[in-house]
């Protein structure tokens, strides 16, 4: 745990936030500014600061199963079924990726249009 990360503190129970998912590995939660209807962050338990700093085979893992997790969490929290509906999962990367909170997260954005910000690029 980074003592100075809001996300290390959320994981902690330092900071509020509501949970939609949690196991031993990852947690995830409803995004406190939502740019979509349905906008929860996912994120892995330990404090890793970017994807840059995914170097190893145990991130490439940790990420694989980040990416798989996302649909499940999207169809449980109401993301339309495919093969008309869908989501998209966004992750920023450094401040020119508009990166603000430094621990690794996945946005996962569904529901009706508009939205608004960097979810709303077609
Ligand atoms: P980034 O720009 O780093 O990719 O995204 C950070 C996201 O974290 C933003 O969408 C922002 O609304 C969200 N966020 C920042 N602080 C908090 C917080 O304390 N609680 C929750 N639930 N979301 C937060
Ligand atoms: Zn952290």
């Amino acid at each position: 745990m980074s003592t100075d990360c809001i996300f290390c503190k959320i994981v902690a129970g330092q900071i509020p936030s509501t949970k939609v998912y949690e196991d031993d590995e990852f947690y995830a939660f409803k995004d406190i500014h939502p740019a979509a209807p349905i906008h929860i962050l996912l994120i892995p338990k330990v404090h890793i600061a970017t994807l840059v700093d995914c170097t190893t085979e145990a991130h490439q893992a940790m990420l694989g199963r980040m990416m798989t997790l996302a649909p499940k969490i999207a169809a449980d929290n109401g993301a339309p079924a495919l093969p008309e509906g869908g989501h998209r999962v966004v992750m920023n990367v450094g401040p020119a990726g508009g990166q603000e909170v430094y621990h690794v997260h996945l946005h996962i954005l569904a529901g009706a249009r508009p939205w608004r910000g960097f979810a709303a690029g077609e």
